[in-house]
């Protein structure tokens, strides 16, 4: 039986009083959870989520990670300081990091090879924009992602990392993959991870749906047997809506 995880991705929301007062919120929401309940907010708000959250059920996560240790690389974020900072799981290769940053499948694959050299559960993100599903590529996109993305990954540290699915066209537009589509292609990601692994690390590994993923569509998400979670974007600003996501993950 996989857990289910249900992470948040703030994305560039939420000073430090709005990061306070959200968490606030929601830690008493969600202490019963029977998911794993992550929120990946920005940088500045890892050490202050840190502390808010230190002894609950709720654990941080940063929405990048940089490849190198340390030097010049301006504007990008260490695994030691996010580790300082507190952070304990990192969203790698979101759509947004693709299509506004230039992140690539190689850029992807270095970092997601230092979040797990350095003890982070990284959480990497594949998916189709809508001219890719509508021209029948979903499944060579997203195939191509994931073997991009675990260039060179053993089995033993694949089956910890998380996968989002998360279809561009379905992200921050209200429209969400019908509970049919996201279960039949996670299940297809699943197949390509069982390629690559062996079944063993396919029934382990953990993937969620993200894309308008709210408390009103969570519960039917939730019941295909594929989908392992979601993450979150912006369903998780509000501690009401994300806790009704969280309690549909059971
Ligand atoms: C996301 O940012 O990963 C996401 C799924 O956003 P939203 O829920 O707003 O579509």
């Amino acid at each position: 039986m996989r857990k289910p995880i249900i992470a948040g991705n703030w994305k560039m929301n939420k000073n430090a009083a709005e990061c306070r007062e959200l968490v606030k919120e929601l830690l008493p929401k969600v202490k019963d959870a029977k998911c794993d309940v992550v929120i990946c907010v920005p940088f500045t708000d890892i050490a202050l989520a840190a502390e808010l959250t230190k002894g609950s059920n709720v654990k941080v996560g940063a929405q990048n990670i940089a490849w190198a240790d340390s030097g010049a690389f301006t504007g990008e974020i260490s695994a030691a300081m996010l580790k300082e900072a507190g952070a304990e799981y990192v969203i790698i290769g979101h759509s947004e990091r693709r299509a506004y940053f230039g992140e690539t499948d190689k850029s992807v694959n270095a970092r997601l090879v230092q979040a797990i050299k350095c003890g982070f559960k990284p959480i990497v993100c594949v998916g189709e924009t809508l001219d890719e599903r509508e021209g029948g590529k979903t499944e060579t996109v997203c195939k191509t992602q994931v073997v991009g993305a675990f260039d060179g990954i053993d089995a033993g540290a694949a089956k910890d990392v998380v996968i989002a699915y998360e279809p561009v066209w379905a992200i921050g537009t209200g429209k969400t993959a019908t509970d049919e589509q996201a279960n039949e292609t996670i299940g297809y990601i699943r197949s390509v991870v069982e390629e690559l692994y062996g079944k063993t690390v396919a029934d382990a590994i953990r993937i969620q749906y993200g894309g308008s993923m709210n408390a009103k569509n969570a519960a039917g998400l939730m019941a295909q047997p594929e989908i392992d979670g979601g993450l979150i974007g912006g369903a998780s600003l509000k501690a009401e809506d994300f806790s009704i996501v969280v309690a549909a993950a059971k």
